[in-house]
């Protein structure tokens, strides 16, 4: 019997791993291209205003490399950043996410076993390194004066608002409405605290019919083409992209949870199981995947920056807590 048992355990072991090897090749193949796209190059980011970027570290992380995207990857650690991107400009300083709230484990205190579980493995395992507002003061940005954008309405990206009450925030009306829509309720989306940060305080980041680069639509923030926001819908209804010009040879695009890693964009590859169950639409999100890797093809020197992926930043800023610019 004992021996007829481990046969068993045996051929299902070899079934799961089968089954796991199958998965690997068939999200190893890259995702339809996007559809051509008239390139809309904006005006050489001389002529727009001067800024400084800098990279305000608030969560770090490590896991397997095969977690971030799909496919088999090279990455034998996929190191995590959860981080702001914050821009210095003449008109006030703007940050891109905020990272998780510092009462967290409170907020989800309330929810089924399972959902609380789901949350203490995905945004929760990140190590704090510094509160949202510890890790903008240390870039000498002032808290009651600062405009947020979030990338969309996950914990890791939003949840630090809960710690800045007199920042001000842009958002797409529809992340607004897929927040508020969770206000009430234990989603995995959207935590009802976090949702609850944002009244008051929340305008709606309006899109003109305004093509930029391979975008249809975009959001100028000053009016003079140092930081414009594109929609990125398809992780969250609202998910959006931001570009972020320094000059002529130091341009960004911070992409959010659009991807994990850089090497997604470049292999245009969709997300691993794990992470795409994190997506609202798996349509369309590797519709998004297609639109940034044409936007990589035609402007290889914007450096592309996953909200997640360590590398890319330290790449781009050589360390946390640095800035580039003048
Ligand atoms: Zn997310």
């Amino acid at each position: 019997m004992k021996r007829l048992g481990n046969h068993r355990k045996k051929i299902t072991v070899a079934l799961l791993l089968l089954l796991a090897a199958l998965v690997l090749f068939v999200r190893d193949r890259p995702i339809a291209r996007a559809a051509p796209h008239a390139l809309a190059v904006p005006p050489a980011p001389a002529t727009v205003s001067p800024v400084r970027a800098c990279w305000a570290e608030m969560g770090r992380n490590e896991a397997f490399g095969q977690v971030a995207t799909a496919g088999v990857t090279h990455l034998s650690t996929w190191e995590v950043t959860v981080a702001g991107l914050v821009v210095r400009h003449p008109k006030g300083d703007l940050v891109v996410d905020v990272g998780n709230s510092s009462a967290f484990a409170k907020e989800i205190a309330e929810y089924t076993y399972l959902e609380r579980k789901w949350l203490e493995l995905l945004p929760g395992s990140n190590r704090i390194v510094a509160t949202a507002p510890e890790a903008l003061r240390a870039l000498g940005v002032r808290t009651d004066a600062l405009t947020v954008v979030v990338s969309h309405a996950h914990a890791d990206h939003m949840g630090g608002l809960v710690d800045l009450p007199e920042a001000r925030v842009l958002m797409p009306e529809e992340e607004l409405a897929f927040s508020r829509g969770h206000a009430g309720d234990h989603s995995v989306h959207v935590v009802p605290a976090h949702a609850r940060a944002l009244d008051g305080r929340t305008s709606a980041l309006v899109f003109a019919p305004r093509p930029y680069e391979t975008f249809d639509e975009s959001a100028d923030i000053f009016g003079d083409g140092s930081v414009v926001v594109v929609k990125l819908f398809g992780h969250t209804p609202g998910s959006v992209g931001v570009f972020v010009n320094v000059s002529p040879a130091v341009r960004m695009f911070h992409v959010g949870d659009a991807v994990n890693l850089v090497e997604a964009v470049e292999r245009r590859l969709t997300k691993s199981v794990v992470m795409a169950s994190t997506d609202v639409s798996h349509a369309g999100a590797d519709a998004t995947v297609a639109r940034i890797a044409q936007l990589h093809e035609a402007e290889p020197g914007i450096a592309i920056l996953p909200a997640h992926d360590r590398a890319a930043w330290a790449r781009v800023f050589g360390g946390p807590g640095r800035c580039v610019g003048p």
